[in-house]
């Protein structure tokens, strides 16, 4: 894992944070800041994705 993918990883962990404490509504993409945050839960998998740059991060349910 290169650095920069540690720092997408940890600007990703707002939205997470904020997807387990059940916060799906008006997200907003860090990177091209548009509210366009789909938010898929799968079991104890999230995955998080940016339908409007593409950017997506795959996270874990602590629940
Ligand atoms: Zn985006």
């Amino acid at each position: 894992m290169s650095e920069s993918d540690f720092d997408e990883l940890s600007v990703w962990q707002e939205i997470l944070d904020d997807v387990m404490n059940d916060r799906v509504d008006g997200l907003i993409c860090p990177f091209c800041d548009k509210k366009a945050i789909e938010v898929d839960m799968e079991g104890p998998a999230i995955v998080v994705k940016c339908t409007e740059c593409g950017r997506w991060v795959e996270g874990q349910n602590a629940f």
